[in-house]
């Protein structure tokens, strides 16, 4: 745990997780206590702890990072964060930042019209910057525009040359001078799952003929002036602290460019990638990080100086976009254990008088295994179950043989585990049985609705029991969820050095609920979800945590089942009134019968999507 939690979550002395939300030194409250105290409320699982206090210790230690670097390195320009709304736009999200960030004159990044539509609602510090990224259309542009005469200090950063025109175009029927952002497409990429946003055949960004054109044709103007920001982004996640030095050499050197041609560029900014050391392992593993969030800032404040310096330009205030390590830590997911499923052999076998003669031989197989013999035991009992299964397809076997025969082949591949992780090397042709041995614990939620990005690109949480972590864990399992679909599953864990297919959880204990925090899910989880087999968005608690304890500030109900309906083009009335028509039509329900069935009906459809005690 303290290799991957920032020092916002630690192992308590009765071995349950704590939240520490300024750090160990400051107060804590048990998340095992606040998911207990929630469920007695009666709020069901799955649910959301999101702690607003950590988003506003994230921005914080982000400015004061950059800050102390600043100092440091006599840098003579300031910083200046941007928060990419993109990465969470949940409301609590970013106000939580905006007003975190209003001393250091955090910013806001909008993608979309709509996000600028509401960043423009934000209360920011006067000199904060709002960045318009993205495609854009007239009307984008008109928003844009207008804020800036409102006084916000809004850039519109150009993703492509043709932009160019109609911002100037815009500007002129309103009347406003526009602050034009450039994004400059790197040659140099990122490292990690995000490689491919940097490069030369990024998505984004105008080539150096380009920039070029762009320079021309502002100058030809008299709106050179108007070149405020150089922009690019590396990509996110960015592993490996050395991808990340040499994109702002490139950056910083043509921002020096820029200026020797006349525009006067006053923020460089840098974009995201600062990555979330999710594994803990410190390395450029593509869920880790190889430097700090410390480090980090002095390469970026070093190398802008130093390129500068070289050339006599001013250092400009350095921007970046951090999305992922603002968010990623501020939420946890809960999940609850309803069911495991666990793969035979583990029942006590009695061996039948008439047993088949290949289930007989297992039965001396699984006798006379021992460290001696283990793997040859192991190769018998395998062709012996392929035997099995032939003859069955043959109808030469009985179902009840067939049904002992698979029990004593996990019997026997338990054992086989046991013994060779008694040794120090097992051979590599039993790494998988662990796997196969492990149980499955069936967790209410949906992969799909709440864990996105562990689906769609594999990426991996650290995910820890809430309670019994003074106990040592004696089972092997992997995690599934609740979805009809079996790609809804977790079966690739976090490790300090290697990654893991099952995770080590305890027995679970008749009557006592088995919770599991799924943790660093703030970033881009929360926006990117889908209700496939129609499970919502879940329950969210809105967690602050003083000296006193923890307080929920606000809860936010799941969607209910009517709602997620209704996004797939039904009408939750048409719906009851079939239903109740087809009730109304039946000979075989009593009166009584066809009341409770509408009222159940109608209950359901304002109900939680998830299972339910
Ligand atoms: N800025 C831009 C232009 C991006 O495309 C992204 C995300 O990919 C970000 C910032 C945020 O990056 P991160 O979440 O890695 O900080």
């Amino acid at each position: 745990v303290p290799q991957w939690a920032a020092g916002f979550f630690r192992v308590g002395e009765d071995g349950q997780l704590e939240v520490t939300p300024e750090g160990n030194g400051g107060p804590s409250a048990s998340l095992y206590e606040i998911v207990s105290d929630l469920r007695d409320e009666g709020r069901p699982l799955p649910v959301l702890l999101r702690f607003p206090q950590i988003l506003a210790a994230r921005v914080v230690e982000l400015n004061e990072a950059f800050r102390r670097a600043i100092q440091k390195y006599e840098y003579k320009a300031e910083y200046r964060g941007l928060y990419p709304v993109k990465v969470n736009q949940r409301r609590i999200v970013v106000e939580t930042i905006a007003k975190a960030g209003r001393p250091y004159a955090h910013g806001l990044e909008a993608g979309s019209k709509a996000e600028l539509a509401l960043i423009l609602a934000q209360d920011l510090h006067p000199e904060a910057i709002i960045a318009c990224n993205g495609f854009k259309d007239d009307d984008f542009i008109r928003l844009a525009l207008m804020g800036k005469k409102l006084g916000k200090n809004v850039i519109i950063t150009l993703e492509k040359f043709a932009e160019l025109g109609r911002v100037m175009r815009i500007a002129k029927e309103l009347g406003v001078e526009p602050s034009i952002g450039i994004r400059y497409k790197l040659k140099a990429k990122g490292s990690g799952q995000w490689e491919e946003s940097g490069g030369e055949s990024a998505k984004f960004g105008l080539t150096t003929p380009e920039i070029i054109r762009a320079v021309d044709l502002l100058a030809k103007a008299g709106m050179l002036g108007t070149i405020a920001m150089l922009h690019s982004h590396v990509g996110s996640q960015v592993t490996d602290i050395r991808r990340i030095k040499q994109a702002v050499r490139e950056i910083a050197q043509t921002y020096v460019q820029l200026r020797k041609l006349g525009a006067p560029v006053r923020y460089l900014n840098l974009g995201g990638g600062l990555a979330v050391d999710y594994d803990g392992s410190k390395t450029a593993f593509y869920a880790s990080a190889n430097y700090t969030l410390s480090e980090y800032a002095e390469d970026l404040v070093y190398v802008t100086k130093e390129v500068c310096d070289g050339h006599g330009e001013p250092h400009p205030i350095l921007v970046t976009e951090s999305g992922r390590a603002i968010t990623a830590y501020h939420s946890v997911l809960v999940l609850e254990v309803v069911d495991t499923i666990r793969p035979p052999g583990e029942e006590k076998l009695e061996e039948p008088p008439d047993a088949h003669p290949v289930v007989a031989d297992m039965f001396d197989l699984a006798r006379s295994i021992s460290a001696k013999n283990y793997r040859e035991v192991y190769h018998d009992a395998f062709s012996n179950k392929d035997t099995v299964q032939n003859l069955y397809d043959l109808g030469l076997i009985s179902l009840r043989d067939r049904a002992l025969a698979e029990s004593l082949f996990y019997q026997i591949a338990r054992k086989t585990l046991k013994l060779a992780l008694e040794l120090d090397y097992p051979a590599d042709e039993l790494e998988d049985l662990q796997k196969m041995l492990a149980d499955k614990l069936v967790c209410n939620f949906s992969l799909f609705q709440s864990l996105p990005d562990s689906w769609a690109i594999k990426q991996m949480f650290p995910i820890v029991p809430l309670n019994r972590l003074d106990e040592r864990p004696t089972r092997e399992a992997t995690l599934v969820d609740i979805t009809c679909d079996s790609d809804g599953k977790f079966d690739r864990f976090i490790d300090l050095h290697d990654v893991r297919n099952t995770l080590p959880v305890h027995e679970l204990r008749p009557g006592e609920r088995y919770y599991l925090g799924v943790f660093l899910t703030g970033a881009y989880q929360d926006v990117l979800g889908n209700s496939h087999n129609l499970f919502g968005r879940i329950g969210e608690a809105h967690v602050t945590i003083d000296e006193d304890g923890y307080d929920i500030e606000r809860f936010v109900v799941g969607e209910k089942a009517r709602r997620v309906i209704e996004k797939m083009g039904y009408e939750d009335d048409e719906l009851a009134e079939a239903v109740e028509k087809l009730v109304r039509s039946s000979k075989k329900l009593t009166p009584a019968e066809k009341g409770a069935f509408m009222e159940q009906y109608a209950r359901e459809l304002v109900g939680y999507t998830y299972l339910e005690d």
